[in-house]
Formats: C-alpha cells, sequence, structure tokens
C-alpha cells in the first residue's frame, strides 16, 4: 500500500509519496527524545500557548484544510470544515486545562510524611490513525500529549495523506518545535521498529481491529502502554414513549453523516414495536431524500465512500447479509457517476446467525431491529462483539439514563446525537478497544504517575514505615 491522494469522488490520482526511510525513522525518534529532554523544564503553560496558536492557525487555513479533507477521503465539504473548527476547540480546551489536569495530586496516607503524584511525560509516542477523521484524530491525541511533553510521530491512513502533510505543517507553522509532531509515511515494518526503540513509550492506534491488534501485539512484545480506539456497531434504542419527531430527524443524520464511516454511527436500530413501523417508514423516506454529487459542493448530501476497495467490501457484505436471510426494506436507486458512491441501504429480518448481526459495516447500511420490552432492547444491544457508543431515547431522560447505564458500551448519549468533545472521554470496551481519548481521563494516557512521599526523618514507630519495607 502506497501513501496516495485518489479522489473518490473523480478517481484521479492527485499525489503519490514515497515511504519514509530507515534514516528518516531514526532522525524523527532521536529529535523527538531530545525535545522531551527539553521540554522536561519548560513552564507547561508554555505549550498551553503554542496550542492556542495552533487552534488560531487551523481556523484561519480552515478553507484550505477542509479542502484536502475531501479531497483525500471523499467526505462532504461542510463536514471537514465542521472537523477542523473541532480541532481547534479540542487545541484551546487541551491550552486551557492541560496545566490544571496535569497538577500534583496530593494523597492523604499513613505512611511518615506528605505522599503526591506528580504526571511526568514518558518520552516519544507514536500514533497510528484512520483516514475518516484525518484532522480530528490527530488532534485527539496531539493536544494531551503537547501539553503533558511527549513529542508525537503520527502514522497516518495510507489513503489521506495530504491532510497528515499539511496538518502537521500548520501545526510547526502556529510555532510548536518541529519534533513535536512529525509526520512519517511509515510502511508496517517501520511501525514494528519504532514501537520497539527504547525512546519511544507509547502507541496510540484508532482503525480496525486488523491494525489494532498488528500494533497492539508488537506494543506487548517491548511492553509499551497503548491506547486502542477500535470499530464499533453501536446501538440506537427507541423506547415506546420516544418523542418520534426528534427519533425520526436524527436517525438517517446519524447513519449517514460522513457517508456512515463513523465508529460510533448508529449502526443497529433497536425499536421498540409499538414505534418500529412508523421509525421503518420515516428512516426510508429519509434515506430517500440524500442529494448524491461532488462532495466539495456545498448543495451535496451524500457523499461518495473513501475508497473504491471500501465501497467492494461493503457491496460484499450486503450481499453476505442478503444471502444469509435479511431483507433488504430499502435501497437508494442508482446514482450516475463515476465517483465512490454506495446507494444507502436499510436491512431488517437480521438473523443472529447472519454475520451483519455481529460484523461492522463500515457505510450507509443501517440495521433495523424489532423488540417487545426493555429487557429484550438491551440484550439485544449487549449482545455484541464491540462496545463503543449508543445513543437511546425515552419519554423520560432519567429512566432513559438508567436503561442506557445497563448498555455495555463506553459512551451513551440520551435523546441527542453522540457529540466528540474535548471535556468528555471517548472510548469504549470489548472489541471496541480500552483507554479513554480526551478529557481529564485522555489526558493521563501517556503518563508517569510517579509517586513522591516527602519526609524530613524516617520513622520507625509508624506501623507502615517499621512493619514491611518492600
Ligand atoms: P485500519 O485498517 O486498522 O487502519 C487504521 C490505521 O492503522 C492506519 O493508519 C493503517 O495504516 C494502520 N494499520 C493497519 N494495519 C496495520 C499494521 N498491521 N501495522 C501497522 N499499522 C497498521 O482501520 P480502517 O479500516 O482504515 O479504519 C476504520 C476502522 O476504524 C473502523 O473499524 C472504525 O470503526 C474504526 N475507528 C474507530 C474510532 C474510535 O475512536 N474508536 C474512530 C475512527 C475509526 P494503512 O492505512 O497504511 O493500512
Amino acid at each position: 500500500m502506497t501513501y496516495q491522494t485518489v479522489n473518490p469522488y473523480t478517481n484521479e490520482t492527485v499525489v503519490t509519496y514515497p515511504f519514509a526511510t530507515d534514516a528518516e525513522l531514526e532522525s524523527a525518534i532521536a529529535q523527538g527524545h531530545e525535545l522531551y529532554e527539553r521540554f522536561k523544564t519548560q513552564p507547561i503553560a508554555e505549550r498551553g500557548e503554542l496550542l492556542h496558536n495552533v487552534a488560531a492557525k487551523l481556523r484561519e487555513q480552515a478553507d484550505e484544510l477542509a479542502r484536502i479533507c475531501t479531497v483525500d477521503m471523499g467526505k462532504l465539504v461542510g463536514e471537514s470544515a465542521g472537523e477542523v473548527e473541532l480541532c481547534a476547540i479540542i487545541a484551546d480546551w487541551f491550552a486551557d486545562h492541560g496545566e490544571d489536569l496535569l497538577k500534583p495530586e496530593a494523597i492523604e496516607t499513613i505512611a511518615t510524611g506528605e505522599a503526591e503524584v506528580r504526571h511526568h511525560a514518558l518520552g516519544v509516542v507514536l500514533m497510528v490513525e484512520p483516514w475518516n477523521f484525518p484532522y480530528y484524530q490527530i488532534m485527539r491525541v496531539f493536544a494531551p500529549n503537547f501539553m503533558v511533553g511527549n513529542p508525537m510521530i503520527l502514522k497516518h491512513a495510507a489513503n489521506t495523506p495530504t491532510a497528515a502533510k499539511r496538518f502537521c505543517e500548520i501545526v510547526a507553522e502556529a510555532g510548536v518545535p518541529q519534533a513535536a509532531l512529525t509526520n512519517l509515511f511509515l510502511d508496517y515494518d517501520h511501525v514494528t521498529k519504532a514501537i520497539a526503540d527504547p525512546r519511544v513509550q507509547g502507541v496510540a492506534l484508532t482503525g480496525s481491529e486488523r491494525g489494532g491488534q498488528a500494533v497492539a501485539e508488537a506494543a506487548g512484545k517491548y511492553l509499551k502502554k497503548t491506547t486502542m480506539e477500535l470499530g464499533g456497531m453501536d446501538p440506537f434504542v427507541v423506547l415506546g414513549d420516544a418523542n418520534m419527531d426528534d427519533v425520526t430527524d436524527l436517525a438517517w443524520r446519524v447513519r449517514l453523516y460522513n457517508c456512515g464511516q463513523v465508529c460510533t454511527s448508529s449502526k443497529r436500530f433497536i425499536v421498540m414495536d409499538n414505534v418500529y413501523d412508523e421509525f421503518l417508514e420515516k428512516l426510508k423516506e429519509n434515506f430517500a431524500k440524500v442529494v448524491p454529487g461532488d462532495p466539495l459542493d456545498p448543495k451535496t448530501t451524500l457523499a461518495p465512500m473513501n475508497t473504491k476497495r471500501a465501497k467492494e467490501k461493503l457491496q460484499g457484505q450486503l450481499d453476505d447479509a442478503l444471502a444469509n436471510g435479511a431483507t433488504l426494506a430499502y435501497q437508494f436507486p442508482e446514482i450516475d457517476s463515476e465517483g465512490q458512491f454506495f446507494r444507502p441501504a436499510i436491512l431488517t429480518d437480521i438473523a443472529k446467525d447472519n454475520p451483519a448481526y455481529s460484523k461492522e459495516m463500515f457505510g450507509p447500511i443501517a440495521t433495523v431491529y424489532r423488540v417487545h420490552s426493555e429487557d429484550e432492547a438491551v440484550a439485544l444491544a449487549n449482545d455484541n462483539p464491540y462496545g463503543l457508543g449508543g445513543i437511546l431515547f425515552s419519554g423520560d431522560p432519567d429512566h432513559g439514563a438508567e436503561v442506557a447505564s445497563r448498555i455495555e458500551t463506553g459512551m451513551v448519549f440520551v435523546n441527542n446525537f453522540m457529540a466528540s468533545l474535548p471535556e468528555l472521554p471517548f472510548g469504549g470496551v470489548k472489541l471496541s478497544g480500552y483507554g479513554r481519548e480526551m478529557s481529564h481521563i485522555g489526558q493521563m494516557a501517556f503518563v508517569n504517575e510517579q509517586l513522591i512521599v516527602k519526609a524530613a526523618h524516617p520513622d520507625l514507630t509508624n506501623p507502615a514505615g517499621g512493619l514491611v519495607a518492600i
């Protein structure tokens, strides 16, 4: 796989980049390590100022960045612009809060003296990122780790190289030392080589189980810290007393946003019997209203998928689902375009042994299930190998929150769409991975939580000091 921008709307190969060399990798690690040493004595507040500069620079360059993202992977240009703004919001938040979050924490103890945990940087961190949010995925890792003082090396997806390159250039243009975020077009062997290097102390991956397993295996071998943000088959649960205007207004959007290529897309609609027919009819109507076209045209509402390969994979999954007995309740009409469009589809009657029941379909296909009780809804939501996010609609938000907390995922939003914001922890359980990005939790992902216990003298009369010295 080479690093290439191939516009999925025109199929034009816009640019091809060579792989990074051994020397480039060595230089990035060496410079990163040197910067880590320098960061140790730099006041955190100085990095906060630089991060605010990054936010300002991103906003200044938003149009150019949005266009690059759309040409790289096809998303609607309005969605690309929203992603750039979200990156700026994340940068501003960590710039404002990072220093406070990293303050030492005092611990009450029976040990002699005063105990506290200090939060230190670990060293160079590698990030391996996917194409579906080419900028946001970088910022989720970069902002907190920059505040901590961990320099980063970015290995982005092979099909979003221009977005990766430009993002890192903009960070440098904002005054951030170049070695704080180095984009390298690494092949898989280089990823393993980087993980093996003692100067690299962690790896953050967002992507599929395939990528996650390979990287976690290498990290396990070399005992490096990891966070894994992997796939999802998020449930969208509709209880019998839900406000159906809200439900129908949101359901199609959360499935078709970014052409359905979102880890937290609602991929399984689990709907109570009394509102099921209404739900399905409205979902069909709304799927039928999308406007396919040039993703750079603001009037377009259905974008192409990110690559021909992704489209072909999804078509195979749809064929497989139908061959295994699912009903095609709706599919958008033929689209007259050479672009990598996938016609949005709705599946029902998915049996437990159908691959569509438990395999993530990363594109505009909704699966809809009828249930007869809340317990059945929760059981179905949980009968899945993934556990990333979810949405639940209920006439009573408090009751909704109680049902939501029985769902085995890392995040659930009640009566609203899922919003990824810097103050909210993001991540999942089961095959969706482990660890959290963003928020006070994500801030600590790659930190040495060092205990310091300070005493004037040893005290052998203290039971904790006198009994066991471990
Ligand atoms: P992917 O194939 O795993 O790719 C993700 C990244 O991992 C890319 O940079 C890829 O590089 C790299 N990679 C893959 N295999 C590797 C290996 N053996 N060694 C080293 N690096 C490797 O994921 P994808 O299919 O493109 O992305 C979509 C998936 O990501 C979906 O499952 C989606 O749900 C998930 N996702 C999760 C989150 C979350 O926060 N939980 C967010 C967004 C997406 P190449 O491009 O060079 O192969």
